[in-house]
């Protein structure tokens, strides 16, 4: 099945347009980092590329090369910055694979071992405490 064409107006192309506020990590030419909104685990983190694509199966092979470096990166600064025993990096393409905002992004995730994960996309979490997860991370960077 094909998938769906981009669509312009999703959340992650209005926080690069600045039309919303995100808690940024990390920006580049070609790729943003911000903190998710509704963290799995604190530090919680997206990256995303600014050309549009509706996730992995519609990007720019050229674009991707970067992308990961950029998520590496930020994956080795959540670690640190959380001593977390591991990092997750989730991608998921199209809402059966459980995609619910369609602008490429991978998930980075800190994580100790036998703590159990938040529900994706349940509860929202404090500016305040999204603002001073960013900080640690940001000093790893
Ligand atoms: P998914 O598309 O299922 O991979 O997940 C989208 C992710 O975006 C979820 O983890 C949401 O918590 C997160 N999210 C949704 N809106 C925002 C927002 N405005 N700023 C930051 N993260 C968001």
């Amino acid at each position: 099945m094909t998938s769906p064409a981009y669509e312009a107006d999703n959340i992650f192309a209005k926080i690069l347009k600045g039309d919303i506020p995100a808690v940024k990590l990390y920006e580049d030419d070609d790729t943003l980092a911000f903190m998710d909104v509704m963290p799995q685990a604190p530090g919680h983190l997206l990256v995303i590329p600014k050309a549009a694509s509706r996730n992995l199966l519609d990007a720019d092979p050229a674009v991707l090369g970067g992308l990961i470096a950029v998520v590496q990166r930020l994956a080795v600064a959540a670690k640190a910055a959380f001593d977390a025993d591991g990092v997750q990096v989730v991608q998921f393409n199209e809402p059966a694979a459980g995609q619910t905002v369609f602008h490429l992004h991978f998930h980075v995730i800190p994580r100790h071992e036998g703590a159990i994960l938040k529900p994706h996309a349940g509860g929202m979490e404090s500016i305040d405490v999204l603002k001073a997860n960013a900080e640690k991370i940001k000093a790893e960077l």
